[in-house]
């Protein structure tokens, strides 16, 4: 039997990993969630839950708590940071990170000073800190597996392959939302329109990000730290049918492509079971490609005029040090001012430019940095933000 701890359990990724390991032979004894504790009954019940970190402890929130409580006396809760902590550290098993936003930045930590392996959705984690999490895995002999879609098939077509025989990394991007419109298109969009993600259904974040095109800089930034390639050969190109989920090109010229019609089921179940096919999902919950069907793919050339905030992540990841942090934290603020309707979509870049600009000589600064001074900084970026 496997242990595994998922964190942020209540989201898409959460939902999609309970859904991978329904009926295997897996023991989920600790769990967490943001404030959506209403969504948890079930999951209780079924995985027999012992534990449960609540990151909001706000009235409604412990109310809601208090019912589940009444219904499961053993359930133990934790609050806040705390609480999350507690989730990864007091528990056995591999953590599985799908917290959306930094807030995944500590358990991350915990997990690896803990000697959990990682199974990683959580992105903006190695955006900030890809250099620290690299150097403790490798100190506490922890492996972090991505998740993330692009990364995940990048991990796999790279399996038995020496780093000197790639040549480059391909991320393909299905260019979100508003691929179709111009810029002058996108003055007064809303959030509905936002959210349409063609072909994906994702946490409501990650989905603005696609829209931006942020969510592509931060896997950039991701690809870099993950598989220690220079940035000059990560490229990233759009692919709206998001069939094909990366590419490798080999120094002969040929290149390996992973191809699935588009669910996150797949990664999932690849990070958890890491060729162990014997738990493997069944193989009918993502449908076959059809190639009679499906006819054609396309590319487009990736357009950094169309798309400022690819260029402009290139630009933070090629700085490195806390720079990263500075373009995770404003992106954060503005999408969240953004679905809170406190500004318009394309205030969402200016607000990152700006603050990448005010920023541009933190390294000078402080060119060695902590988990800590990354924390301290993410929060001060985002209070000038959201005044
Ligand atoms: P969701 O918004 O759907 O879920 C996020 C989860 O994190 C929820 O369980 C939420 O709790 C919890 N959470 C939110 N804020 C906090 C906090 N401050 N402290 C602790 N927990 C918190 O996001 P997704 O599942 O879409 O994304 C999760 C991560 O995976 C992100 O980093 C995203 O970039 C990455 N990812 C997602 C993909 C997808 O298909 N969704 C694809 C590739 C990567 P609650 O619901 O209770 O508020
Ligand atoms: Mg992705």
């Amino acid at each position: 039997m496997k242990e595994l701890i998922i964190l942020g359990v209540t989201g898409s990724i959460g939902r999609q990993v309970l859904e991978t390991i329904k009926g295997k032979d897996f023991r989920v004894r600790s769990i967490s969630c943001g404030k959506r504790v209403e969504l948890l009954d079930d999951v209780i019940r079924d995985y027999n839950i012992e534990y449960l970190s609540v990151s909001d402890d706000s009235l409604d929130t412990v109310n809601k708590v208090n019912k589940l409580k009444e219904k499961y006396p053993n359930l133990i809760v934790g609050y806040n940071q705390e609480g999350l902590i507690k989730a990864v550290t007091d528990y056995p098993g591999d953590v599985v990170n799908a917290i959306t936003g930094i807030a995944g930045l500590i358990p991350t930590v915990k997990a690896i000073e803990s000697k959990k392996n990682v199974m990683l959705a959580n992105k903006e984690t190695l955006v900030v800190a890809g250099n620290i999490i690299f150097e403790m895995a490798k100190n506490n002999n922890v492996r972090i597996v991505p998740i993330d879609s692009e990364h995940n098939a990048l991990y796999r077509l790279m399996n038995n392959v020496k780093e000197k025989e790639i040549s480059k990394l391909i991320i393909t991007a299905s260019g979100g939302a508003f691929r179709e419109k111009t810029r002058e298109e996108l003055f007064d969009v809303t959030i509905d329109d936002a959210l349409a993600h063609p072909n994906w259904s994702m946490g409501a974040k990650i989905t603005v990000d696609c829209a931006t095109m942020v969510n592509k800089g931060l896997e950039v930034i991701e690809a870099h730290h993950l598989f220690n390639f220079d940035y000059d050969r990560i490229e990233t190109v759009i692919h709206p049918e998001s069939i094909i989920h990366s590419m490798v090109e080999y120094n002969d010229n040929s290149v390996g492509a992973l191809m699935y019609n588009p669910s996150m089921l797949i990664p999932i179940q690849y990070a958890i079971y890491e060729n162990n096919v014997e738990c493997a999902i069944d193989s009918t919950s993502v449908k076959k490609i059809s190639f009679k069907d499906l006819k054609q793919i396309t590319f487009r050339e990736m357009d950094e005029v169309r798309f400022p905030m690819i260029k402009l992540a290139y630009e933070v990841g090629k700085a490195g040090g806390l720079l990263p942090t500075v373009f995770n934290a404003s992106n954060e603020a503005a999408v969240s001012l953004f679905l809170n309707k406190k500004i318009k979509f394309l205030q969402i870049e200016e607000i990152i430019k700006k603050a990448c600009y005010e920023y541009r000589d933190i390294n000078k600064v402080k060119p060695n940095y902590t988990i800590e001074d990354i924390i301290n900084l993410d929060k001060e970026v985002k209070a000038n933000i959201l005044l």
